[in-house]
């Protein structure tokens, strides 16, 4: 009999993930309260439940893709005007939350879930729509040793790299790091390019200088932020697409979130969040919705 998943927010990556699932097999019960994502998960394959207990009720796995921690709380937990699903989730179930929220938010539901004799996980991943599509993501678990392995069952239908980070919030806080570093990356590698050209560079020539000096880095390799200098990323498209600088802002203020939980100095990563933020409200616009490559304008004197 095929595995059932109860799959809630059908947003812009819960969307093709649920796909994925069903065409692997899964009997995916989907919820969202977006009358349009259940449409499309609907036409994807997936049975619609009428509310998201109604969705989890008889399930082998739970996946959640939400916006934001306090909603992930809200959904397992409950609050004072409704349930959270931990008390309709089978006991039996494994709960996987693929959302971006912070560490302490994912320890949270952990903890409620094993009060409740629930196993949680927590499944942040890395790679945006288009591999959520494409089901090449890659998952930062955070769990037990036994519930990674059970975890991969459905993880492996939506994304080629699954790692265990640690234990429950493990794969929150690895997500951080690594989305920390990146925009660090990222503003250096248009900072430096935009140095060459105002000193005379041209930056295609600069590019393949420094992919192949000690400036080397996956910014520069796969996602070149200065327009005209690589085919097929969001910088020769005029920013659109690929990963809005909204989403590189919420990851960086959960990497200040955390910093400030654990002390930690994070000078380099301050920076950027500031970056990214004056760039997002700079010219008169809101540029929330362009990729982050779009940080190449901010140093660009045109
Ligand atoms: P989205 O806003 O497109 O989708 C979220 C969905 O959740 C929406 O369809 C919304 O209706 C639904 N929802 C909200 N509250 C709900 C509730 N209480 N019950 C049921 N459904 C509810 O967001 P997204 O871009 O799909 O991102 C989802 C998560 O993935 C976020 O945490 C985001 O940070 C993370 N993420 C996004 C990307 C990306 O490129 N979009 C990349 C990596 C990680």
């Amino acid at each position: 009999m095929a595995k059932r998943v109860a799959f809630v927010g059908l947003g812009n990556m819960g969307s093709g993930m649920a796909a994925n699932l069903v065409k692997s097999g899964f009997e995916v019960k989907a919820f969202d309260l977006s009358e349009l994502a259940t449409t499309q998960a609907r036409d994807n394959g997936c049975y619609i439940a009428s509310t998201a207990a109604e969705a989890v009720v008889d399930a082998d796995f739970v996946v959640t893709m939400l916006p934001n921690g306090s909603i992930v709380e809200t959904v397992y937990i409950g609050d004072e005007n409704a349930k959270g699903l931990l008390d309709s989730i089978p006991e039996t179930a494994l709960i996987l939350d693929c959302s971006t929220i912070a560490p302490i938010n994912a320890r949270t539901v952990g903890s409620a879930a094993a009060a409740k004799s629930r196993r949680f996980v927590d499944a942040p991943v890395s790679g945006g729509v288009a591999a959520a599509a494409a089901g090449t993501l890659a998952f930062m678990v955070g769990g037990s040793e036994a519930d990674f392995e059970d975890s991969k069952t459905v993880l492996t239908a939506m994304g080629s790299n699954i790692f265990r980070a640690g234990d429950v919030g493990a794969g929150q806080a690895a997500k951080i790091c690594n989305n920390m570093l990146l925009a660090v990356h990222m503003a250096g590698t248009a900072e430096a390019l935009q140095l060459g050209v105002d000193n005379g560079l041209d930056p295609v020539v600069l590019s393949e200088i420094m992919l192949k000096s000690s400036g080397c880095n996956w910014s520069l390799e796969k996602y070149n932020p200065m327009p005209g200098v690589m085919d097929g990323v969001p910088a020769s498209n005029h920013y659109e697409g690929g990963f809005l600088v909204d989403l590189m802002l919420k990851d960086l203020g959960l990497a200040m979130e955390a910093s400030l939980r654990s002390q930690s100095s994070v000078p380099m990563g301050a920076a950027a969040r500031n970056l990214f933020n004056l760039h997002k409200h700079s010219d008169g616009e809101d540029k929330g919705s362009k990729d982050f490559s779009s940080i190449q304008q901010f140093y660009s004197k045109s």
